[in-house]
């Protein structure tokens, strides 16, 4: 193909060019040319204060609290729980689905429907964070978060 003779062709003279700058350099010689100009060091740094426009921020009522300015998190967990193998079940009901999830300050807490809860070791901020999807609403006590849960 006519087209990929002149890729050859211009492969084989760039390949010329290439060897006759390296014997170029290996006799000593350097390109001439017009030196580089020398880069501008930085500059005086000034501080530039940026203070949030009016508009930057959805307005109060659609902000979502940030995960530090809450006491907990709570979240719905709908499937058995596997936790090292087994299927967590409620010490006092027997119950193992539908559970409610409450982290607070690292530590997570399973209720049942029927509304026992236990401490459970097993289950942490990590856990947490990676089964819930993002804060869609914030209670002003637990007992209205679980309420709103329908728990
Ligand atoms: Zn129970």
């Amino acid at each position: 193909m006519a087209g990929s003779e002149r890729d050859r062709r211009a492969q084989r003279r760039a390949r010329q060019e290439q060897r006759e700058r390296s014997r170029a350099w290996a006799r000593g010689e350097r390109p001439s040319g017009p030196a580089r100009p020398a880069r501008p060091g930085p500059g005086p740094v000034r501080e530039v204060s940026v203070a949030p426009a009016e508009g930057d921020f959805p307005p109060e009522e659609l902000r979502v609290p940030s995960r530090d300015e809450v006491d907990g998190l709570l979240m719905r967990y709908a499937g058995p729980l596997v936790l090292d193998g087994a299927v967590r079940a409620c010490r006092d009901c027997g119950g193992y689905r539908d559970w409610l999830v409450l982290l607070r300050q690292d530590n997570v807490w399973l209720r049942c429907p029927a509304g026992h809860a236990s401490f459970e070791p097993a289950l942490d901020a990590v856990w947490f964070n990676r089964n819930s999807g993002p804060v869609d609403g914030r209670h002003p006590t637990l007992e209205a978060g679980i309420e709103h849960l329908g728990g």
